[in-house]
């Protein structure tokens, strides 16, 4: 197999969310940044598993006024996307505000970026290996699509969502016995219905009535209607996979084979209930299920569930969370645990930041989280800002720039609001 070599100042490994936000401060700083993604395109859980709605972009609250959680990258990726979904952020229950968009308007977005910023960009490349020296990460292995790369950088940022580059390190990392419930997210043409309560009554009561009769499996009973996205007699619907989710060999696959029949059978029985769905037909069915969390890296400090339900506010934050704890249990069932409307927590840079390795940094949905504080600080709005806050720290690392100088930077960017 041939042996290519490369170097770069900055790896990001995972182009989801938070790599696509660590790649473009990374870039804006001037250093050579590089991202490797395993997948055909960018996204992450926002494209592949089609969540269809940006959370933690807006603080909550009972006003009419809709208020930015982040200035700077977070605002503008959001902006640019809402131009290019054609539309506008939504009002919902308890004064949550989200931003519907479209996945493909997603995607586009995040190559623009990459093309504009002159980011190094490998799709179809996977992380396999990471080699280190001295408490410091001195090479990264990672096939891409059919050949062997061998990565010298300077520093990593791992935005895999799953801690990957600890966990090949062998570092310790935060895990729990089971993670949260999945869900897989499809979309239907052909509705007859134009009333969002309407339609997600009738479909929690067709729901219901087939898992009474029999007719449905009661495991397939948590079906919801993805709000903002029922336009022209389409919408994209979300499937809770009440299954618990662990680190055990193989559960993703069973798990994605369970979801895609689930699918089929749940398409089925409503198009079989004779209601508004009797001729709506399958146009999009995510192309992974949608698993929200796994492990995390052990950072400098662990952000806790106490921290975001009193909004603690840190000297050294980086990011802004504003989304309430949404833990989805392995009933199918969302339980909220709210903080005050109009405020927010904050999250320390230190838990960017590898508590073993020097120049390791982590963002996104992988960050050093307890499992309640990663249930609010997931949303993509968060991984937004803590991606861009990861590549701006790593760039300053390469720079030899001052850690609190940078701190201080991204402060000024990100969080005057
Ligand atoms: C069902 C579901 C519903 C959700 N609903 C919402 C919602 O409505 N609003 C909201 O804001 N958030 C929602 N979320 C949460 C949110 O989508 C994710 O937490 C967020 O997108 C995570 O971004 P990330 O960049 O940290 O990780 P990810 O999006 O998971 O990106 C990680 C990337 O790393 C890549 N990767 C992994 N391993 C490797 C490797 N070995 N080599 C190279 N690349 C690798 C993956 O392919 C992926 O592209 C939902 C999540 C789920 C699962």
């Amino acid at each position: 197999m041939e042996n290519n070599q490369i170097n770069t100042d900055i790896l990001i490994i995972g182009g989801g969310s938070a790599g696509v936000a660590a790649a473009v401060a990374s870039a804006r700083m001037g250093v050579r940044a590089m991202l490797i993604e395993k997948g055909p395109f960018l996204g992450g859980k926002a494209t592949r598993a089609i969540v269809s709605t940006i959370c933690g972009a807006y603080f909550r609250s009972e006003g009419a006024a809709l208020r930015h959680a982040h200035v700077g990258f977070p605002k503008e990726f959001c902006g640019r996307l809402s131009v290019a979904s054609g539309t506008e952020p939504f009002t919902y229950v308890e004064g949550l505000r989200f931003l519907p968009y479209d996945h493909q308007a997603f995607k586009l977005l995040c190559d623009a970026y990459m093309l504009n910023e002159k980011v190094q960009l490998f799709l179809h490349a996977s992380l396999s290996s990471v080699g280190m020296e001295n408490g410091i990460i001195d090479s990264v292995d990672a096939i891409a699509l059919d050949r062997r790369v061998k990565i010298f950088p300077k520093t990593v940022i791992d935005c895999t969502g799953e801690a990957l580059v600890a966990t090949l390190c062998d570092l310790e990392v935060l895990k729990d016995e089971t993670y949260q419930a999945s869900a897989m997210v499809f979309s239907l043409t052909g509705i007859e219905s134009a009333d969002f309560e309407n339609l997600s009554l009738s479909v929690r009561r067709s729901m219901k009535r087939g898992v009474e009769a029999g007719r449905l499996h009661p495991e397939l009973e948590k079906l919801s209607i993805i709000p903002g996205s029922l336009k022209n007699g389409s919408a994209f619907f979300k499937l809770s996979v009440s299954r618990a989710i662990s680190d055990e060999l193989n559960k993703a696959t069973e798990l994605e084979l369970f979801a895609r029949e689930a699918v089929s059978a749940v398409h089925t029985f409503l198009k079989a209930e004779n209601g508004p769905l009797k001729n709506a037909e399958m146009s999009v069915v995510a192309s992974e299920l949608g698993i929200r969390t796994g492990r995390r890296s052990l950072g400098k400090y662990i952000l806790s569930e106490s921290d975001v339900l009193n909004c603690v506010k840190f000297d050294q934050a980086i990011a802004n969370g504003v989304w309430p704890i949404e833990y989805w249990g392995h009933d199918g069932n969302v339980n909220m645990d709210y903080f005050n409307a109009d405020d927010c927590y904050e999250i320390p840079a230190d838990c960017l930041m590898s508590a073993d390795l020097g120049n390791l940094y982590f963002a996104g949905r992988n960050i050093s989280a307890s499992d309640r504080a990663i249930a609010s600080a997931r949303v993509i709005g968060t991984c937004l800002a803590t991606g861009y806050a990861a590549g701006k720290m790593a760039a300053g690392s390469v720079l030899k720039r001052d850690a609190n100088e940078i701190i201080q930077e991204i402060k000024s960017e990100l969080l005057n609001v």
